[in-house]
């Protein structure tokens, strides 16, 4: 054996050695960086509360065994979740309640209540404020970031004679049959015989408005991170029980993101040089919706990623099967915001299902991420 053929032979063995190592370590990497995005979510879901979870203050059992298949072996959230109810209470007391319920940890940061939005509202936060609503009002005006605010009841303190607010005349609205969905209208009515002006509406927020599923994707988007979930979110699900809420919110939601990727691929397509970040600023202004319904230039938002929002029907609240069937389309007794169409195809979730539990196993079932077998 010369010297050389030592020398390649050693070569040899170290190569065959050395190789495997090398691979194998790339191997591992390469496993470890699919495990970790297997592990990353690319999804979130919203829950409507009244008719999903509960029925007012009685939880279902399907709420607290569907929730729990999003939980880990330690019983915390495995998957991006957030709570999108009309309800107004303190974002601590509704968490502690859905807590309580479903015997699993929630962050009031987890709630998106019909204030929510107003959060992100921070060119308000230090403007002086007349907050109306019902129950501990100015506790969650502060929750909100709201520093200066006064009350309608501190208002009439003040102004004793301001006759158009007092209880007698909210008695007598009450009892000549106007409803709680009317109150826009008597409201807009008041406006322009008080000021000679229309009432126009800024930003309309609480479900099925764009403005508070915009909301909810942000929160979803933040608690993904807290989850030290990297990848951006990409699905969304809204389970809910009633359609011209929670599904029109999703199906708004959807057109919403369509004509913003729209928008975004004209810019690209037109002004190659158009950098990524004025292509997010066009976010905030969508030529198809009234000024009602924009985002807000302002608002403190985390970027926009979602490309598809699911709306999931139960049938344990509002809506009872072949309801949507019966719809008639019928614009005359409509007695929504005027800023919302009244569009039945937009009542259409994506599936319905008998209960959460079973909204939730399909949603696992599609997106193959099983907390419980990480
Ligand atoms: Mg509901």
């Amino acid at each position: 054996m010369s010297a050389l053929s030592v020398i390649d032979n050693r070569m040899e063995q170290m190569n065959l050695r050395v190789r495997p190592v090398a691979n194998h370590e790339k191997y591992l990497k390469h496993n470890k960086n699919l495990l970790k995005k297997r592990k990353q979510p690319r999804f979130g879901v919203c829950f409507d509360v009244d008719g999903v979870l509960a029925r007012g203050t009685i939880p279902f059992k399907q709420a607290v065994e569907g929730l729990r298949k999003l939980t880990d072996e330690k019983g915390e959230l495995k998957v991006p979740v957030t709570f999108v109810t009309n309800a107004l209470n303190r974002n601590i007391d509704k968490a502690n309640q859905i807590s309580g319920w479903l015997g699993i940890p929630i962050s009031p940061s987890q709630l998106v209540q019909a204030q929510g939005p107003l959060e992100v509202f921070k060119e308000f936060h230090d403007k002086f404020c007349l907050i109306i609503g019902q129950g501990k009002i100015l506790d969650i005006a502060r929750e909100l970031g709201f520093k200066n605010t006064c009350t309608l009841d501190q208002i009439i303190d003040a102004y004793p004679l301001l006759d158009m607010i007092n209880h007698d005349n909210r008695r007598r609205i009450a009892t000549e049959g106007y409803v709680e969905k009317e109150f826009p209208r008597v409201e807009e009515a008041l406006y322009k015989k008080v000021t000679g002006k229309p009432l126009v509406y800024t930003s309309l927020i609480g479900k099925p408005s764009e403005i508070t599923m915009r909301f909810a994707e942000h929160c979803l988007s933040r608690e993904a991170k807290k989850l030290n979930y990297e990848e951006p979110l990409k699905r969304m699900y809204l389970i809910g029980d009633t359609p011209e809420v929670d599904m029109v919110g999703a199906n708004l939601y959807q057109r919403y993101i369509n004509r913003l990727r729209d928008r975004q691929q004209k810019l690209i397509d037109t002004n190659s040089t158009t950098s990524a970040k004025d292509i997010y600023a066009r976010e905030t202004y969508d030529p198809e919706l009234p000024e009602s319904r924009q985002i807000p230039e302002e608002a403190a938002l985390s970027k926009q990623t979602v490309d598809q929002i699911d709306g999931l029907l139960v049938c344990t609240g509002v809506y009872k099967p072949g309801q949507l069937d019966e719809e008639d389309g019928d614009e005359k007794n409509y007695q929504g915001h005027r800023d919302f169409p009244r569009i039945t195809e937009l009542y259409k979730p994506a599936h319905t299902f008998q209960d959460v539990n079973e909204a939730i196993d399909y949603i696992l079932d599609k997106e193959n991420f099983h907390p419980a077998q990480i």
